[in-house]
C-alpha cells in the first residue's frame, strides 16, 4: 500500500521501503517536521487517527517535530 499526499510537501511509501522527501519550502521547522512525519508514515503511522488533543507529528497543523500521539504510538509498535 503506497500512500501519498497529493497537497502536502513530502511523500512516503511504504510498500518497498523507498522514501521521497521533496522539500519545497525553505524553512528549517518544516523541513525537521516533514521528515519526521514522513519517516514516521514508514513505522506504521497513519495520518488523520491522532488521538484528539495530542501533539503529534502526524498532524499537517502541528507545531511538534518529537511528540507523537498515544494513537500514532500505538500504530508505530503494532507493526514491530
Ligand atoms: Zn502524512
Ligand atoms: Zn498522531
Amino acid at each position: 500500500m503506497s500512500r501519498n499526499h497529493s497537497n502536502v510537501d513530502g511523500l512516503a511509501s511504504s510498500n518497498n521501503m523507498d522514501m521521497i522527501v521533496a522539500f519545497t519550502k525553505d524553512d528549517e521547522d518544516f523541513r525537521k517536521w516533514i521528515t519526521a512525519h514522513e519517516i514516521s508514515h514508514l513505522l506504521g503511522a497513519p495520518d488523520n487517527r491522532c488521538t484528539p488533543h495530542d501533539e503529534c507529528v502526524m498532524r499537517y497543523t502541528t507545531e511538534s517535530d518529537d511528540r507523537w500521539c498515544a494513537n500514532c504510538i500505538n500504530a508505530i509498535r503494532s507493526r514491530r
